[in-house]
């Protein structure tokens, strides 16, 4: 027998909540909604109490939430969420209601304050969050098809590059080989950042052209069933014009790289994988240069928990986090370097997903 998994989301779900006081909680925030009930919508909100799921969405949604979420109550919304608060008291009553603090505007929640005086509204952090950071099996699944696609479009499209197309051709023809390949699109604008312009490591594509003996940062990830992939290489088109900077920088990174990455395994805690590849990066004289953290998980949303970053000194890696190890030097005026993988923590260690190769040559012919 196979257990829903949405079931036993809305389980553990019901358990935080109850562990943090609460009778009910208000989900607003849409990756959450969607790993909670399935939907694929964008607008509705859940109300979870322990006896009921209570889905609520206007004219456009009723069918969508009948359909893709059974184990939801659809309240229909003919005049917004604040017209039906009043209704719901019932159900509610003068209880203890849960609120997404990172997500709600402060407006609205004046605005359900004021609809719903009989409840006592707490701002809640990361209840669902926290539950999203564990992937179980059918979404590693996803997250290995989303992978699979990244890697062999940009096999693809590096294929086909040759100096003179610029950074946002090679972009276009990233996403159409995602595209061929079965994704929903991409997770996130592609990033393709010819010398200086990778100096900035969240650079947007411009009308630059691809210059032999640049590096290039390539950051791109499909988007599959929702969830996301995420994947970054720095190539060379022919060999490099400035061989002794490239090679060192290229080498450094690639160190950082694979150290911090053979570290991941239960119970490392994401500060300490950061400082891995840090310390590498700090030793070869460029820890200046990096900027930024380490890695991120990845899931419904690019970038979500847990962090492998100094910021993060609590928590430990466990079976079922999927992150990314992505280390950079970044110097401006020159270009930058970037490799990213995305490794699955597993029961006894961790299984690299990423497959794209890491020889940054790209032959001209
Ligand atoms: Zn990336
Ligand atoms: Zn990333």
């Amino acid at each position: 027998m196979t257990i829903d998994p949405y079931v036993l989301r809305l389980t553990r779900l019901r358990a935080v909540v109850a562990d943090a006081g609460l009778d009910a909680v208000l989900i607003s925030q849409p990756e959450n909604r969607t790993y909670l009930s399935g939907f694929t919508g964008s607008a509705g909100w859940l109300l979870v109490l322990a006896d009921a799921a209570l889905f609520a969405t206007d004219f456009r949604y009723y069918e969508q939430v009948g359909l893709e979420c059974p184990d939801f109550e659809l309240v229909k919304l003919p005049a917004g969420l604040q017209e039906a608060l009043p209704g719901l008291v019932e159900r509610i009553g003068g209880r203890k209601l849960g609120f997404e603090a990172d997500h709600a505007t402060f407006a609205e929640v004046e605005e359900w304050r004021t609809g719903l005086t009989a409840c006592e509204w707490v701002p809640t952090k990361g209840l669902t969050r926290d539950l999203r950071a564990v992937k179980d099996g059918a979404e590693v699944t996803l997250i290995r098809a989303a992978v699979k696609i990244a890697d062999e479009a940009l096999a693809a499209a590096l294929a086909e590059v040759r100096p003179g197309m610029r950074e946002r051709d090679l972009s276009w023809l990233i996403e159409s080989y995602m595209h061929a390949r079965g994704a929903d699109g991409p997770a996130f604008e592609t990033i393709v950042a010819c010398g200086p312009n990778g100096a900035r490591p969240h650079a947007r594509v411009s009308d630059a052209p691809l210059t032999l003996g640049e590096p290039i940062v390539i950051d791109m990830g499909a988007r599959l069933g929702g969830y996301c992939s995420d994947l970054t290489r720095t190539v060379c088109l022919g060999q490099p014009a400035d061989p002794g900077r490239f090679w060192e920088i290229y080498n450094t990174v690639l160190r950082a790289q694979i150290a911090a990455q053979s570290a991941v395994r239960p119970g490392m805690g994401g500060l300490q994988i950061d400082g891995i590849a840090r310390d590498a990066i700090t030793e070869a004289g460029y820890g200046e240069q990096f900027g930024h953290g380490l890695g991120h998980g990845v899931g419904l949303a690019v970038h979500e928990e847990p962090r492998l970053a100094r910021t993060n000194a609590t928590e430990a890696l466990v079976p079922g986090h999927v992150v990314t190890v992505e280390p950079g030097i970044y110097l401006p005026g020159w270009g930058g370097v970037r490799i990213e993988d995305i490794i699955l923590v597993t029961d006894d260690g961790a299984e690299v997903l990423t497959t794209a190769p890491k020889d940054p040559i790209i032959s001209i012919s």
